[in-house]
């Protein structure tokens, strides 16, 4: 049994990832601001709220807890936002996270584990990416993981402290039990969108572009269950604790996802009709992200256990028949 700081626990990821370490027998501290994340997403362990800026409370955190580690979820995460935003993603996904590696070194606690994301690379060069790929984003949310993931490796020169990025290509799906889901306010990410406009909470579904030059002309993206980020953040601890290096590993499915597809799944595994509507070119969007992650199998042991999307769409669809029913009121 371990104590974990997780940063974000509240959000989307992180209070999965909390309900999981739980299930684990794991003890958990929860970090959380609430700007974006939801108190009662924490399903249990010790609930903090506050920010990953404030020194002086993670001074008090870490000398209270010998945590083994901490797992960092605590970000802005919309890409068009960041375009017109920058300064909102600088602050908060690169500086705020350097105040929190700094409090880890200040404590001597040596294990971190950070999301990171596809887009890091920007317009991929290849079918599938791998971490050979070149990082170049093409957004400042994209720019602020990959200038996390480079202080990463200078404080594991410089201070030790022993870090694994783990770069999520399309999050998404819920906990296959119902209990947790996505929960953003307001909603941007595709699939929670597609079925609100199933469920009739939402009027219609705006498909960002059909210029790309894929298929059917509309981006194509690879989605990942967000149980299956959580066993990564597992096996990646494990990995560290193991007495491995510092690294960084890609997670997808590897199987490609076009808009107009994940539309037509959302239906068929609703039966529901989702009314759609054609506008412009999301910013900062490419037309394809998929990702190779073989290293992540080869050197974690990691095989996502949810990689159909009908799966994904049906807990996701779960998840957005409470929200739609009320149990949740969503403010
Ligand atoms: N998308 C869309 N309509 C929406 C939301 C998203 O067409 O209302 C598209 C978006 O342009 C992208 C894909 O769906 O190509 C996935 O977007 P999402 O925001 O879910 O994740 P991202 O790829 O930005 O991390």
């Amino acid at each position: 049994m371990m104590k974990i700081l997780i940063a974000g626990g509240a959000g989307y990821i992180g209070s999965h990832m909390v309900k999981q370490l739980l299930h684990g027998g794991h003890d958990v501290v929860t970090l959380d601001d609430l700007s974006t994340g939801y108190r009662d997403a924490v399903l249990g362990g010790m609930f903090i709220q506050g920010s990953i800026a404030d020194q002086e409370l993670l001074d008090r955190m870490f000398a209270e807890h010998r945590f083994a580690a901490v797992f960092h979820f605590a970000s802005f995460i919309q890409v068009g936002e960041s375009v017109v935003q920058p300064a909102r993603y600088y602050a908060n996904n690169l500086v705020n996270t350097l105040s929190l590696l700094d409090a880890m070194v200040r404590h001597g606690v040596k294990h971190f584990v950070f999301s990171s994301s596809a887009a890091i690379f920007g317009e991929p060069h290849s079918i599938r990416i791998d971490e050979g790929h070149p990082v170049a984003p093409i957004n400042p949310y994209g720019a602020s993981k990959a200038m996390v993931e480079q202080v990463l490796r200078d404080y594991d020169r410089a201070y030790g402290l022993r870090s694994v990025s783990l770069r999520y290509f399309n999050a998404c799906g819920a906990s296959p039990d119902g209990e947790l889901g996505e929960r953003h306010n307001p909603e941007t990410h595709l699939i929670p969108l597609a079925l609100q406009a199933a469920s009739g909470r939402r009027e219609n579904l705006t498909i960002y572009g059909r210029n790309y030059g894929t298929p059917d002309g509309t981006c194509i993206r690879d989605y990942i269950h967000v149980c299956d980020l959580c066993d990564a953040h597992i096996l990646a601890l494990e990995y560290l604790q193991g007495g491995a290096a510092s690294n960084a590993f890609n997670l997808g499915n590897g199987d490609g996802f076009s808009v107009q597809q994940v539309v037509d799944t959302v239906s068929r595994i609703t039966g529901e009709i989702v009314p759609v509507i054609d506008g412009p070119r999301r910013m900062g969007d490419p037309a394809r992200l998929v990702a190779d992650a073989k290293k992540a199998h080869d050197t974690l042991g990691w095989k996502p256990r949810y990689a159909d999307l009908d799966v994904i769409v049906s807990h996701a669809w779960t998840w957005e028949k409470r929200l739609s029913t009320g149990i949740w009121t969503g403010a």
